[in-house]
């Protein structure tokens, strides 16, 4: 029996499955991340599962900006040294991740968990927008920095934030181009990140 093939049992074909479902693992890796964990010892496997099982119960999302957490609010909206008159707006947590690397950010951040997409049928209700408009009640914020993707769901989600946040005569700007179109943010290099936020215009 040729093993690259065929699993040999129900459980080892349901890990190589469920490894497959995620985000750039293919067959082929998860066929060999299945047998390396065949490999592993009891001890070390249980680490692993547990360390899965735990980053799930143990982390929620920040009440104020939705970033992953697990305090709430998060080290981020915790921190007073923090420019309160700027917010970020970015789609997925882990871009903070990104932003936060390059270290010539200060402000604060909101993510949106996702872009309009009217072809996936993601509309403007489907994302955190309302809780945003929430945030800009207090007029502390001055400056909007729309850092979704450089795309075309980030480019109609930042189209649509700049029509709604301009009327309330918050300054409202996008990263700088140079960033790929088609790219996402999380892959930029720190580089082009960091050209993108100091360069970034008003939109
Ligand atoms: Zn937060």
């Amino acid at each position: 029996m040729n093993q690259n093939t065929k699993p040999p049992t129900e459980a080892v074909s349901r890990l190589i499955q469920e490894l497959n479902r995620l985000p750039g693992i293919g067959p082929k890796s998860a066929q060999r991340i299945a047998f390396h964990l065949l490999r592993a010892t009891e001890e070390q496997s249980k680490i692993l599962a547990e360390t899965i099982t735990s980053v799930k119960q143990k982390t929620r999302l920040c009440s104020v900006c939705f970033n992953i957490t697990e305090a709430d609010p998060c080290y981020i909206c915790r921190n007073d040294q923090r420019e309160q008159d700027k917010i970020c707006i970015v789609e997925q947590p882990q871009d903070i991740l990104a932003m936060e690397n390059i270290k010539v950010y200060r402000g604060l951040y909101h993510v949106l968990h996702g872009a309009i997409s009217p072809t996936e049928g993601i509309g403007t209700n489907d994302i955190k927008i309302n809780e945003l408009m929430s945030r800009l009640q207090d007029n502390t914020v001055k400056e909007i920095i729309l850092a979704t993707n450089p795309n075309t769901e980030g480019e109609q989600t930042a189209l649509y934030l700049q029509r709604l946040i301009l009327p309330l005569g918050i300054k409202v700007t996008r990263l700088a181009r140079g960033l790929p179109f088609g790219s996402e943010l999380e892959y930029a290099d720190d580089i082009t990140l960091t050209r993108a936020i100091e360069g970034r215009q008003e939109f």
